[in-house]
């Protein structure tokens, strides 16, 4: 008896040592022996030869393992050995998630593979694939058994957390394309997303992080926030990018308030100043006429612009298919893909989680018209910016010169007429004080705009004299200057987090 035991031994150190060095012809021929009866092997740390099969990544040997132990052990027992936990209570789905393999994950699901199961510290699929930078599992998971992506192990951690610790920048972008990722959300030690990122000088996490509204001022339990922790860890880098959003960044949200006073800025304040200011000038009538072309004119072109699309890609992209079909038939990587628009990257597009699309060229979403701003429609965007200069200071002027002279009624029915000789016009000097105080604030946010617009077209111009044919990638640096107002010059190389 022991000594059958004992060839039983050997014949498990063999077979994991085949393994280890990765005889695969080898382990198969072994494992198609039923006399051998492999499915029972078990190593030190608790795992099968299923378990390592799939740590292995290797296919073929997955499919002997399970269908030989299928073909001989019942179907309970079966069950048992592909849910099998090892001693820190990873499952071979675990590590079919660690490496990414959708076949293989396919194939063990197949053979009723629990995805359910966690290992020791709470860990499940999700949180493993993000560790390892691994979207498709994820997407894959998310989409056909609605597992959570907001879901915390045993530490508090979400797949958000380990992507962060572990630099899976595919990962990190994959899930800050949906709306509902709290990027500021802690887990048991106080830790945040961003803390992660900046504890591991994974700067390019720490970027995406910002410009989704991470926030720096929370503290840890330790009550520590993300300035003091790259002080403390003395990354100089991190901290001047900090310090520069320094209670400026906040996660753009659908913010209906800036919608509507931009908008209704537009119409009343022409309005107002129709009533209450032209009358009072010399040439009123002609004034009048003018500054009713003019609008016209403004609001022609703010209609075109808000009639393009800013660069939807779906609306391109003729070869639309759904993202479950691809990885189920055609075993393909969705690390390129947007998995709300389940459509593939272009070049420089990205997913505006407030518009929930992909924007080709995407520049920033601009919260006070409400609009995406991309391919089609930035040079519209930007001459919108000089409207909006040339618009204030007219306003101001008009305003001004309304001071100047008596009431001169334009119109002579009564009822504005009335209005006139009611003497009401103490309104125009605080539409005065207000349109001086509008273009003050206004001019505070357009001019940064106006500005980076004429350095990139000096530098478009100046590459275009040097013939470089280089992809100027610069005007969509600018997004993350307007969304978390980062110091521009951090962030001249950064190119690859566009791809969201
Ligand atoms: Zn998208
Ligand atoms: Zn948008």
């Amino acid at each position: 008896m022991s000594n059958l035991s004992e060839f039983k031994n050997d014949k498990k150190e063999y077979f994991f040592q085949l393994l280890t060095e990765e005889k695969i012809e080898e382990c198969i021929n072994l494992f198609s022996n039923p006399l051998n009866k492999c499915w029972e092997f078990i190593d030190d740390n608790g795992f099968t030869a299923l378990h390592r099969s799939t740590y292995l990544n290797n296919l073929k040997l997955t499919e002997i393992i399970i269908k030989k132990t299928r073909e001989n052990i019942e179907s309970n027992k079966f069950n048992l050995f592909i849910n099998k936990q090892s001693n820190k209570g990873f499952t071979a789905l675990h590590y079919s998630s660690y490496k990414g393999n959708m076949k293989i994950i396919l194939l063990l699901l197949k053979n009723n593979a629990d995805y359910n199961i966690r290992n020791k510290s709470g860990l499940n699929i999700i949180h493993i694939s993000s560790q390892t930078n691994k979207s498709t599992p994820i997407y894959y998971f998310n989409q056909t058994y609605n597992m959570n992506l907001m879901d915390k192990d045993k530490n508090g951690n979400t797949p958000l957390h380990w992507a962060c610790f572990f630099k899976s920048d595919k990962v990190i972008n994959f899930l800050l394309c949906y709306n509902y990722i709290d990027v500021n959300i802690k887990n048991n030690d106080g830790l945040t997303p961003l803390h992660l990122c900046v504890s591991t000088n994974n700067i390019r996490g720490i970027k995406k992080l910002l410009i989704r509204g991470g926030d720096i001022n929370i503290k840890d339990n330790k009550g520590e926030n993300v300035i003091d922790l790259a002080l403390r860890l003395n990354y100089k880098e991190i901290y001047n990018i900090l310090n520069s959003t320094k209670n400026k960044n906040k996660k753009i949200v659908f913010n209906p308030y800036t919608i509507i006073i931009f908008y209704s800025y537009h119409i009343i304040i022409p309005i107002i100043i129709i009533l209450f200011n032209i009358p009072y000038i010399n040439n009123n009538q002609n004034t009048l006429i003018r500054f009713i072309l003019w609008y016209i004119f403004f609001y022609v072109i703010l209609y075109y612009f808000i009639k393009t699309d800013p660069g939807n890609v779906k609306n391109y992209s003729n070869n639309y298919f759904p993202l479950l079909n691809l990885i189920e038939d055609y075993d393909i990587n969705i690390d390129d893909y947007c998995p709300i628009c389940e459509i593939k990257h272009s070049e420089n597009s990205k997913h505006c989680y407030i518009c929930n699309i992909c924007i080709d060229d995407f520049d920033h979403h601009c919260i006070w018209m409400g609009k995406c701003v991309g391919k089609n429609n930035n040079h519209l965007f930007y001459l919108i910016q000089f409207l909006l200069i040339f618009e204030f200071i007219y306003n101001i002027i008009i305003c001004l010169e309304s001071l100047e002279n008596k009431k001169i009624p334009i119109f002579n029915y009564s009822g504005i007429y009335y209005f006139y000789n009611k003497d009401l016009f103490m309104i125009k000097y605080i539409i005065i004080i207000l349109n001086i105080i509008i273009g003050i604030f206004g001019t505070y946010i357009v001019y940064p705009l106006i500005m980076f617009y004429i350095n990139v077209l000096k530098k478009q111009k100046e590459e275009k004299m040097n013939k470089k044919n280089d992809n100027d990638d610069s005007i969509y640096n600018f997004k993350f200057y307007k969304q978390s107002n980062i110091n521009i010059n951090e962030l001249e190389n950064e190119n690859d987090s566009l791809l969201v």
